[in-house]
C-alpha cells in the first residue's frame, strides 16, 4: 500500500507544478472566450443594424419612384384639363388629380419618417462599428499576451504533461479516480501530508489515533473534514525524494 500511495503522492506534486505554471496564465483565457463571444453579439447586432439600413434606403427609393410616378400622372392629367370637352370629364380628371395629391402627401409623410429612422439607425449602425473596433483590439491584445506566456511555459509544460502520464500509470486505477474526483471537488490539493496533527488541505485537527493509523500506511485516509486523501511524512518524503522536477 505505502507504494501506491507513493505513486499518488508524484503525482500530485506532477499536478501542483502544472496547476502553478497553467495559473500564470491567470484569467486571459477565459477573459479571452467572453471577449470572442462579445464579438459575435456585436457583429451579429451590427448585421441585423445594416439589414435594417437597406430596407429603410429600399422603402425611401419606392416612395421616391412612387411619387415621381404620381407627379407625371398630375403633369398629364392638368395638360387634359386644357383640352376636355365635358364638365364631367373636367370632373373626373379634377378628382383624379385631386387623389393623387393626397396619396403624394401621404407618402412624403411615410418618407420623412423613414429618413429619421435612417438617421438612427446609421448612428447605430457607426456606434456598433466602433464598438466591435475596439473589442477586436482588446481580444487582439489579450491573445497576443496570452501567447507570449505560452510561448515561456509551453516547453516546460510539455515535459511535465509527458511525466503526468508516466506517473499516472504507475498509481492503482481505483485510487487515480478517487484522486480525480477529489481534485474536481477541491481544486489543486486532493493529497495532502498531516502537518502536525492537522489535515495539510484544509488545517483540520486529525485524531491521533487516526495519526498512528496513516503513519503505517496500510490504508487510504480521507480528511473527514475536507475529503482530501491523508499520507504520512514517510510517504511524503519518499514521493518529494523520488521526483525531481
Ligand atoms: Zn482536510
Amino acid at each position: 500500500m505505502k507504494k501506491k500511495l507513493v505513486a499518488l503522492y508524484k503525482l500530485q506534486i506532477v499536478d501542483s507544478k502544472l496547476d502553478e505554471i497553467n495559473s500564470k496564465r491567470g484569467d486571459l483565457p477565459s477573459e479571452i472566450d467572453s471577449l470572442n463571444e462579445r464579438v459575435e453579439e456585436v457583429e451579429e447586432e451590427l448585421r441585423r443594424a445594416k439589414e435594417t439600413l437597406k430596407n429603410i434606403i429600399e422603402g425611401i427609393d419606392s416612395i421616391d419612384s412612387d411619387i415621381s410616378m404620381l407627379k407625371e400622372n398630375i403633369k398629364r392629367w392638368k395638360k387634359q384639363l386644357t383640352q376636355v370637352k365635358s364638365n364631367r370629364e373636367y370632373d373626373s380628371l379634377q378628382k383624379q388629380i385631386g387623389e393623387a395629391n393626397e396619396r403624394i402627401d401621404e407618402l412624403s409623410e411615410r418618407r420623412a419618417q423613414l429618413i429619421k429612422q435612417q438617421g438612427e439607425v446609421e448612428d447605430e449602425v457607426k456606434v456598433l462599428e466602433k464598438d466591435l473596433k475596439e473589442l477586436k483590439e482588446e481580444l487582439k491584445s489579450k491573445e497576443e499576451e496570452l501567447e507570449e506566456i505560452n510561448k515561456e511555459i509551453r516547453e516546460e509544460e510539455k515535459n511535465l504533461l509527458k511525466v503526468r502520464e508516466k506517473f499516472a500509470k504507475e498509481v492503482d486505477k481505483i485510487l487515480l479516480n478517487q484522486y480525480e474526483r477529489i481534485r474536481q471537488a477541491v481544486g489543486v490539493l486532493a493529497v495532502v501530508p498531516v502537518n502536525s496533527g492537522t489535515c495539510g488541505g484544509c488545517g483540520a485537527r486529525v485524531p491521533s489515533q487516526r495519526i498512528v493509523e496513516i503513519w503505517q500506511n496500510n490504508k487510504i485516509y480521507r480528511c473527514e473534514a475536507c475529503g482530501r486523501i491523508l499520507i504520512s511524512d514517510d510517504v511524503y518524503k519518499e514521493a518529494g525524494e523520488s521526483v525531481k522536477l
